[in-house]
């Protein structure tokens, strides 16, 4: 009698796992037939396609088309740097070679070229590159993908004048002896207990200034802003569960505060506010993009990129693509927004879903087909902050401007950042666990 109720029990759970490895053996093939359909099988030569920035949108571009096409990644630094998790390392320094991948590397087990440089220009088919030397050179293309990302505050930008400043952040030894000199500061201000202030309460700023709580009680924080609350664009929810952590750790805020530039209105101030001046303030505010080597007609008055629907880069208005031809695009966080799409949060997920619909456009561009205008990815108002390293908040967002819900809060978001921060750097050093997790994603 038991093996006679076994036996549909054991074929049922049979039944089920087969029915979960057809599903997945289909999502696979679809992919694959829908990749090939699009490769440029027919041709001897392969195009050339030039992607400008290694971060999160321009590495995913480069995964995607390093079959079909003769890909050339062009990097101002050395090394690809997981940024969501660089709140940390300047709490523990030795943290920062798990976020870090080099491209030479990476970019010679995806079999294309690299270049170290930045990009200065666009010149007919071309881009002009300044390497580390004096030296210029000029890379040619038949499709060109600008991915150069934005400056989101002073301790994460990388951008291409960081050769300039006294500790050159283009090398990996740089970048690391950089966040030794902070972590050593910081612990000297905390030893004495000292003031420090970040401005800038969105995410990013409210994520720092907890992480530098948690590792250094002793320092007294302050957390500036010119918005009305933390986070302004988050919904009412996980702003409040924001505010009482921030309340709850004596991490003093001040809201609706123009910070000045000038070191004497500063002082001003804090004198106001009956605080002693900051011995290091953290500029966390202001994003800023990476850009300003395209055409002064391609970029907004703020810099961002203009934008087509089928992110080509436009010129002047979204139906123009002038000089430069319909065969540029922009992807990631250095775009303006993209016409009838609604505003998409400068974050990597729709930073990727945008690389892997640009690299679907180049294909279907190569077979003399129609592109296709991108869309509101749907996970793309999925965002997951920290406080500390025991707590957060996850948020579900339809998009931006309709404030959406938190949909976890507590040590699960750190755990849930924990993987995503684990297998993107391992995807992107081209790992097998990475790829597979994030193959069906984008
Ligand atoms: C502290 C912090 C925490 C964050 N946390 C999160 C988070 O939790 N979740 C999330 O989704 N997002 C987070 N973000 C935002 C996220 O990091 C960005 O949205 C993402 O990095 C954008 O990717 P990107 O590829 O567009 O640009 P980037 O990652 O900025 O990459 C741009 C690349 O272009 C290169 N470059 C720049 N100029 C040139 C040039 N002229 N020539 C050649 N190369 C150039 C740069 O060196 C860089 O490698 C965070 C950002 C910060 C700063």
């Amino acid at each position: 009698m038991a093996n006679g109720r076994g036996h549909p029990e054991s074929s049922r759970k049979r039944c089920r796992c087969y029915r979960l490895l057809l599903l997945g053996l289909v999502a696979t093939l679809a992919t694959a037939t829908e990749r090939l359909a699009y490769a440029p099988l027919w041709t001897k030569e392969k195009k050339k396609v030039v992607v400008l920035g290694g971060g999160f949108a321009g590495l995913a571009v480069v995964r995607h088309l390093r079959r079909n096409f003769e890909v050339t990644l062009v990097d101002a630094k050395k090394y690809f740097e997981f940024i969501p998790g660089m709140v940390r390392p300047y709490s523990n320094p030795d943290l920062h070679r798990k976020l870090v991948v080099d491209y030479a590397s990476v970019c010679k087990k995806m079999k294309v070229s690299w270049i170290w440089g930045a990009a200065e220009k666009l010149q007919g088919n071309e881009v002009v590159v300044q390497l580390n030397s004096s030296d210029q050179h000029r890379v040619a293309y038949d499709y060109c993908v600008v991915a150069t990302g934005c400056d989101f505050g002073s301790l994460w930008a990388v951008s291409p004048t960081s050769g300039t400043r006294p500790i050159d952040r283009r090398y990996l030894e740089g970048r690391q002896k950089e966040i030794e000199k902070e972590y050593d500061q910081l612990t000297e201000l905390a030893d004495r207990g000292a003031h420090v202030a970040v401005i800038g309460a969105g995410f990013v700023g409210v994520e720092f200034a907890t992480e530098l709580k948690h590792y250094f009680p002793s320092l007294q924080i302050s957390l500036a802003s010119r918005s009305e609350c933390c986070c302004p664009t988050m919904p009412k929810s996980a702003r409040s569960y924001i505010q009482k952590y921030l309340d709850k750790h004596n991490i003093t805020t001040y809201y609706q505060v123009e910070y000045p530039n000038e070191d004497a209105a500063a002082n001003t101030l804090w004198t106001r506010f009956g605080r002693p001046c900051p011995e290091r303030v953290f500029k966390s505010m202001g994003m800023r993009p990476h850009c300003s080597f395209l055409p002064p007609e391609c970029l907004t008055e703020k810099g961002w990129v203009k934008m087509t629907p089928t992110l080509q880069i436009a010129n002047g208005s979204e139906a123009d693509l002038g000089a430069i031809d319909g065969k540029v695009f922009a992807i990631g966080s250095c775009i303006d927004q993209v016409p009838g799409v609604d505003p998409l949060p400068k974050n990597s997920f729709p930073a990727e879903e945008m690389a892997a619909h640009v690299a679907r456009n180049i294909r279907r561009s190569a077979r003399g087909k129609k592109m296709k205008p991108f869309y509101w990815p749907l996970l793309a108002g999925v965002s997951a902050t920290s406080l500390g390293p025991k707590d957060g908040v996850l948020l579900l967002q339809r998009n931006i401007s309709s404030g959406g819900m938190v949909a976890l809060r507590g040590r699960a978001v750190v755990w849930v950042k924990e993987i995503i921060r684990w297998t993107k750097v391992d995807e992107c050093k081209l790992g097998i666990l990475g790829r597979l997790f994030w193959h069906f994603v984008h």
